[in-house]
Order: structure tokens, then C-alpha cells, then sequence
């Protein structure tokens, strides 16, 4: 059976540019970058090209970038150092982050008895920088600020830059979880002033168990993980010289092809909307997902009008490999934290959520797939979708 893949939001297949590369590692390139002869200063040289790549892409110095394991580490890395090494007393957050941002934020809460503050977002899943701008006026706590700049689950974008010039009016420091948009958008932390940022490697066909935290140089942070210099000792351990050569390789496509592929994907995102929209009535995106500027051209949330919780077995089972939600949270009972933002009651207990995520290698083929599986799940699920009712 023909298989198409609509999931890259919750990871992207490997280049086969960055496969070879990282064979021609995992073949010739077994030193220690951290050993002082050339086999280990041939790693070394290797991994600093690729420090040096990241930080041109994100116009920061080499020095800011730091090599981890995931997005997850690099989030984990960044707020609980803020904590526990830079004197953060308060952390204003929203109910939209990832569950590593999520959950290490209510760590810090309970564990070191950190302030935690949310902001309010709207049913567009938009929040409300004035309410920032107030939370952040009135306390003296030294604070940070951690807000993904794009979600991942409806894929609406922050107005990072607006953020970073709060933070910096009020002192606050500002981290954000650029993990679905590094490799995705022309970044530049020259002037879009935030403190901490991070990202994964295998969003943007690079390999998984490889990403990095940027962390501006001037802000004094200290490692998680101890026991070694590497990455001046802000992250302990021999560097994974492999998947740290993967991810240059894959930051080295997306960035020379970013145009072309943005391009490529708005317009699938924007077909499959059209497409939607004609062959299901009642059909809904949810948040800012059909906006084309207010959310990321890789993610499209999608308000099925009918109760399907099966959809994504369902689909697979046509071929069709696609998550409701975010792929951690996707076989999780409870409804995601990000729905029950943007939705009411009546759409949480009428529709069904679909997230389709597109890559470069998406076609329109791809997409006709997806609706017509769509349309034989309702037939074959007897699916009355004039009156949203599932039988
Ligand atoms: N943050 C966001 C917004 C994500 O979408 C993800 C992955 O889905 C992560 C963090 C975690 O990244 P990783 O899978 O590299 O740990």
C-alpha cells in the first residue's frame, strides 16, 4: 500500500545528503573531539563548523550556541538553569507550550517555589502582550518569559520581536522554543533580542537525538548536565559528533532551499485547505492555522465536523500517517491542553482535531490521498455530517 506521511511536525525523514554525511562520520571519523590529537581534532573541526553554521544562520556568535541531545534537553536546560544559577523568582509562561516547557516550568513551581504565571490566550490561541506587558510592570522578581514562537499543535506565531523589546524594557529574560521554526524561517537574533532559544535537528530532516540551546553570552548561564567540559562546561559529555554533523548538513539544506520550500509548502498548505473546505462541509481550522501570516506554512489544525476519536487509526490504516495532535500527546486520553484553549465546549464535543504537517516532500497527491480517506471514513463510519452527528 502506497504510504503518505502528513506528520512532520512531530518529526521529519532523514536527507539522504544528510545520511551520507553522517555515514562518512560514523565510517572515518571515530575521534574524541575533546582529545588533543588530530583523530580527536578532526571531530573537533567538525563540530565547530557546524557551531559556526548555526550561529551565522541565527546571526549570534559560535560561542552562544550549545550542542544537546533534543529540544526537549535544550528546554529543560535553559529554564531550569535560569532557576537554578541566574536567580529566577517568576516565570511567565502560557498555557500553549510544549509539555517540556510545561511540565519544567510546574517543576520549578513545586520544587523551588518559583512564581508561575500564565497568560491568557484567546480562541484564536493569541495571547495578549498588554497582559504581559502588565504582569511584567508589576512585580520587581526577576523574571523569565518563555514563549514558543510557534505552535506546534495549531502552529500560530508569536510576535517574538514585540516580546524580546518587553522583556528587555522590564528587564526580564526572554526564552523561546524555536524548536518548529529553526530550519523553517529566516531567523536573526542580532535584533530579535531573545535570551534563549532552542532547537531540533530532526524537524528539518536532520537526525533525532540532535539539537542545540542558543544562549546569549551575557547571560551567565550554567550547565545541567556536569562531570566534563564539553561545550565549556555547560553541557557535560562527549559530543554526539555524528548527529551534530547531521544536523549541519540538514540546517545546510534548509537554509540554502528555505525559499523555495516555504514557498512549496504554503501553497500545499493552502490547496489542502481549499481542498478540506470543498469536500467537507462544516469543516474548521482551529487558531490561526489558515492564516498564511499568522501562522507557520508547516502545520495546519483542522476542526473535522463530526466525533471520530479513532480518525488516526483510522487513517493509517489507509495509508495515511498523521496525528491529531502533537505526536506526544497523541494516544493520551484527555483532550490536549492547546484544544481546550482554542476551542469551546460545544466544538470540543462536536469535532474531531487533525493536525496535518507538510514538509518539502509533500504533494498535492499527497493531500488528494488524505481527503479521500477522509471521505471513505465518514462513509464507511456512517457519518452524518449536516448535523455533526456520529453514529
Ligand atoms: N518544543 C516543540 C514546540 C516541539 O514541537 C517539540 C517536539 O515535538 C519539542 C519541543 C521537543 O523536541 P524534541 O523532540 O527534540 O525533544
Amino acid at each position: 500500500m502506497k504510504k503518505v506521511y502528513l506528520d512532520n511536525a512531530a518529526t521529519t525523514p532523514l536527507s539522504e545528503e544528510v545520511i551520507d554525511a553522517m555515514l562518512s562520520v560514523m565510517k572515518n571519523q571515530y575521534g574524541n573531539p575533546s582529545s588533543v590529537h588530530s583523530i580527536g581534532q578532526e571531530a573537533k573541526t567538525l563540530i565547530e563548523e557546524v557551531r559556526r553554521k548555526a550561529a551565522d544562520y541565527l546571526k549570534v556568535s559560535p560561542g552562544e550556541i550549545v550542542f544537546t541531545s533534543c529540544g526537549t534537553e535544550s528546554n529543560n536546560m535553559i529554564i531550569k538553569s535560569c532557576v537554578n544559577h541566574l536567580g529566577v523568582q517568576r516565570i511567565i509562561t502560557s498555557p500553549l507550550e510544549h509539555k517540556c516547557v510545561a511540565e519544567t516550568c510546574m517543576e520549578m513551581k513545586t520544587t523551588k517555589n518559583v512564581e508561575l504565571v500564565y497568560l491568557r490566550p484567546d480562541k484564536k490561541g493569541d495571547l495578549d502582550l498588554n497582559q504581559l506587558e502588565s504582569l511584567l510592570q508589576s512585580s520587581d522578581k526577576k523574571t523569565l518569559v518563555s514563549l514558543m514562537h510557534a505552535n506546534n499543535e495549531i502552529g500560530n506565531l508569536l510576535d517574538i520581536d514585540r516580546v524580546a523589546q518587553l522583556c528587555k524594557q522590564y528587564h526580564a529574560l526572554f526564552h523561546s522554543d524555536t524548536v518548529q521554526t529553526i530550519g523553517h524561517l529566516d531567523l536573526d537574533f542580532s535584533k530579535t533580542l531573545v535570551d534563549f532559544a532552542s532547537c531540533s535537528a530532526h524537524k528539518f530532516h536532520g537526525p533525532k537525538g540532535s539539537g542545540f540551546a542558543f544562549i546569549r553570552k551575557a547571560s551567565g548561564m550554567k550547565g545541567l548536565i556536569v562531570g566534563g567540559p564539553q561545550e565549556r562546561a555547560l553541557r557535560a559529555g562527549t559530543e554526539n559528533v555524528c548527529g551534530i554533523v547531521g544536523m549541519g548538513k540538514a540546517l545546510d539544506i534548509s537554509i540554502q532551499n528555505m525559499q523555495e520550500y516555504s514557498k512549496h509548502m504554503q501553497t500545499i498548505k493552502e490547496y489542502t485547505i481549499k481542498r478540506l473546505t470543498q469536500e467537507i462541509p462544516g469543516v474548521k481550522f482551529n487558531g490561526r492555522s489558515a492564516e498564511k501570516d499568522r501562522s507557520l506554512y508547516t502545520v495546519l489544525s483542522v476542526a473535522l465536523p463530526f466525533k471520530n476519536p479513532l480518525i488516526g487509526l483510522q487513517l493509517d490504516m489507509k495509508g495515511v500517517a498523521i496525528s491529531q495532535g502533537s505526536a506526544c500527546s497523541s494516544g493520551a486520553s484527555k483532550p490536549s491542553m492547546v484544544m481546550m484553549m482554542v476551542q469551546t465546549e460545544e466544538e470540543m464535543q462536536n469535532t474531531t482535531p487533525l493536525r496535518v504537517s507538510f514538509s518539502h516532500l509533500t504533494t498535492s497527491e499527497d493531500i488528494d490521498m488524505l481527503v479521500n480517506a477522509l471521505k471513505d471514513v465518514i462513509t464507511e463510519n456512517k457519518i452524518e455530517i449536516s448535523n455533526l452527528e456520529y453514529r
